[in-house]
């Protein structure tokens, strides 16, 4: 088996032992291989080793990268942006995406709904939140999320629909400390269900708080180091 493919096993083993230390099935979290700023070669071992799910960050990358992966079209990859969304790109992130993660104004997430092709299932839309009140992350402010999540979802179903939030939380040293910011985006989905919107999908968990994100109900981790190992400067 490829280094990749070991790797992929690997993480399968932490979510799975995560799930089970949580109470939760396993199978209740996908897991997003973050392939930004590697070749495509690299999501071509992922593949071959069964990922379906890969993580760009930077929309160019990942345009050429799919078009060099044409040939796995029938596999098929589900892209998903995790990467912040200037809405210049809005409609090649609308034509060749399957989910984006860092919606987080109502602009972004109007115009990938007006430029989303019709003959294409409806993208799957997560708004990130700035869970940690960093002045540098992006992230809608928790203040702000009811209102744009309200808003996002009354956008056409058919083009855009609101699945659920994203956060980056900063880098914490304690389990303790590592958890907070998953719980507090957790129940922030919770309150928005409570408004009767309906939220399945906790975005959150990357190669170093994996297993503190699924404790606290993550549903997508993202992973990158931990699958294809450093990346370059
Ligand atoms: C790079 C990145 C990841 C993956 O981070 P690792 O620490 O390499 O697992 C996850 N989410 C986002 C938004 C990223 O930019």
């Amino acid at each position: 088996m490829s280094s990749i493919g070991r790797q992929l096993q690997e993480i399968k083993g932490r979510i799975a032992s995560a799930c089970a230390a949580a109470g939760r099935d396993a199978n209740a979290v996908t897991l997003l291989a973050v392939s930004k700023t590697q070749p495509a070669d690299a999501v071509r071992e992922a593949a071959a080793a069964g990922q379906r799910d890969f993580g760009e960050n930077y929309v160019q990358e990942a345009l050429d990268k799919m078009a060099d992966l044409r040939d796995l079209r029938d596999l098929p990859l589900r892209w998903h942006l995790i990467g912040p969304l200037q809405s210049n790109k809005t409609r090649v992130v609308a034509e060749a995406f399957d989910w984006v993660h860092s919606v987080d104004r109502l602009k972004i997430a109007e115009r990938l709904a007006a430029q989303r092709p019709p003959q294409l299932p409806p993208l799957q839309l997560c708004l990130q939140v700035n869970v940690s009140g960093e002045a540098s992350k992006s992230g809608v402010a928790p203040a702000d999320l009811p209102a744009l999540a309200q808003a996002v979802a009354a956008l056409p179903p058919e083009r855009v629909r609101l699945r659920g939030l994203m956060a980056i939380p900063a880098p914490a040293d304690t389990t303790e400390a590592r958890r907070a910011p998953h719980r507090a985006l957790r129940e922030m989905a919770a309150a928005l269900q409570s408004r009767g919107l309906h939220l399945d999908t906790l975005s959150m968990g990357m190669s170093d708080d994996l297993e503190a994100a699924v404790l606290e109900g993550a549903t997508m981790v993202r992973i990158g180091t931990a699958i294809f190992g450093a990346r370059k400067p």
